[in-house]
């Protein structure tokens, strides 16, 4: 199959085996909007507050349920920490690498690898935008540094 980031085959990070499984998950509505470049979060389905991803009672009126709905694919980073566990034959990267709990625009928090190769960590209150990566036949969200380094192309959606 032809690679078109001309680079090394699947994801950067993670070897496909690691894929989630997707099947009967209860993050099937993230997945699915993922594998359509969206970003599809719950919410309460009575007062709108963004919930964590499993979670199912509002922590602001007590309903319970969840709403999935896309939203922005932009936010800036709330923390981040650099990993200096390597797995070879799992984890593809073969220096240390950054993972950022990302702040969303529309107010979810997500823990997040980078969508391209690094190991150079974003600062803390950089904007992002969200991207996806591809493990096997699934995607997942990552962040994507909203200042890109000159000469890279942004991708315009
Ligand atoms: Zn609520």
């Amino acid at each position: 199959m032809p690679d078109p980031g001309g680079g090394v085959s699947g994801d950067w990070l993670l070897g496909d085996e690691l894929a989630p499984s997707i099947a009967d998950d209860v993050l099937g509505p993230l997945y699915e909007g993922a594998a359509r470049d969206r970003l599809v979060l719950p919410f309460c389905p009575a007062c709108r507050l963004p919930l964590e991803l499993e979670q199912r009672v509002c922590d602001g009126c007590g309903t319970a349920g969840a709403d999935w709905r896309p939203v922005a694919l932009r936010g800036h980073v709330h923390t981040v920490t650099v990993v200096h566990r390597l797995e070879p034959g799992l984890v593809r990267a073969t220096r240390p690498y950054p993972v950022a709990d990302i702040e969303l625009a529309d107010g979810h928090r997500l823990v997040l690898t980078s969508a391209e190769p690094t190991s150079d960590p974003p600062a803390i209150g950089d904007p992002v935008s969200i991207r996806f990566r591809r493990l096997g036949e699934v995607a997942v969200p990552a962040y994507h540094s909203a200042v890109p380094p000159s000469g890279e192309q942004e991708e315009s959606r």
